[in-house]
């Protein structure tokens, strides 16, 4: 078992950090607000630090799922940041959705003081944070990985490594470019599905086994239908991970035309009022466009 600390006690973090402890693993936690280390202690023992640095202080290993580029850089390499605890040899593990460049950046501060530094973003939401099935996409040095992979297996079910340092990040941007169009194709056929009069839990009973089948077809037509848009992933974290992959695109000469349209779509559901609810709310923006 390893001495691990977690910074970052969000809808992610939390719980994450729970199945740490449940696995044996001997967890110090920090939170930028401390009331959430303090009911994260509450319910899963192990112990809460002032700061990331003290977090950070004889962790074998420290993960961190925090907000954008800024935070990581902040919990990191501020003055009470991680980096400044970290003994010689020790690992971070980045679990926050960020650029590939800010990691790239954050690597290289790792390396020069002797620490490691992998990019490990999540994918599976919510759901999967509390059910410990995450799929965690890695980048950075393969021994190091090779050393962090046992411990995030304590909330992953499919964890790889794709490269070296940001790749992970590359793979979670092909992630969300999936999901954004996937989310939109669905959130039109819904629709259509509705003015068209038909019982859309129905039409999808029959053709989500087919080809036009889906995670978020099978997740989440009920609630889409429903007009419910309280289950997980935020259209506000969805917007700056977009911004995230059009900046790349645009760096590495990669078209997304469709990407790009749909991060405007949300942008009107933010304008709506939506920022907090999740991506599936695209379909409320169709339904607002055709009542007028
Ligand atoms: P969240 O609930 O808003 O939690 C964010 C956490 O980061 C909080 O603990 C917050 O502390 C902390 N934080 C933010 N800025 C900080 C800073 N400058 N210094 C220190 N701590 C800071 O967000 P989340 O849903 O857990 O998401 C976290 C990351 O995972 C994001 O990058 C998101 O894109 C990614 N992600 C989320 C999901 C999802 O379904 N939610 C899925 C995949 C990936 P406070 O409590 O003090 O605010």
């Amino acid at each position: 078992m390893a001495r691990v600390a977690f910074l970052g006690l969000g809808v992610m973090g939390f719980p994450m950090a729970g199945h740490l402890a449940a696995k044996g693993h001997e967890v110090t936690v920090w939170n930028r607000t401390g009331s959430k280390a303090e009911a994260w202690v509450a319910r899963h023992g192990g112990k809460a630090a002032p700061s990331a640095r003290e977090a950070a202080a004889g962790a074998d290993f420290v993960m961190a799922c925090v907000g954008n580029d800024d935070d990581l850089r902040q919990v990191c390499t501020g003055p009470d940041g991680a980096f400044a605890g970290m003994a010689a040899g020790a690992i971070f593990v980045d679990h926050t959705t960020v650029s590939a460049q800010v990691t790239r950046e954050m690597a290289e501060a790792a390396a020069a003081a002797g620490l490691g530094f992998v990019d490990a973003p999540v994918s599976g939401g919510q759901a999967g944070a509390e059910n410990g099935v995450l799929s965690i996409m890695c980048g950075g040095d393969q021994a190091q990985y090779d050393a962090a992979e046992p411990v995030m297996t304590a909330y992953g079910r499919t964890v790889k490594r794709i490269g070296d340092s940001g790749a992970g990040q590359l793979a979670k941007m092909v992630n969300q470019i999936c999901i954004a169009g996937l989310v939109q194709g669905l959130a039109e056929a819904l629709h259509f599905a509705e003015k068209a009069g038909l019982d859309g839990a129905a039409v999808v009973e029959v053709i989500q086994g087919g080809a036009a089948g889906s995670w978020q077809m099978v997740n989440r037509h009920k609630t889409m239908l429903e007009n419910r848009f309280d289950f997980g992933f935020a259209v506000d974290w969805m917007r700056k991970d977009l911004g995230i992959c059009l900046d790349t695109a645009d760096q590495i000469g990669a078209s997304l035309p469709g990407t790009a349209l749909i991060d405007q779509y949300y942008k009107d559901v933010q304008r709506m009022g939506g920022g907090r609810w999740d991506t599936s709310s695209l379909i409320a923006r169709l339904r607002v466009m055709d009542k007028g």
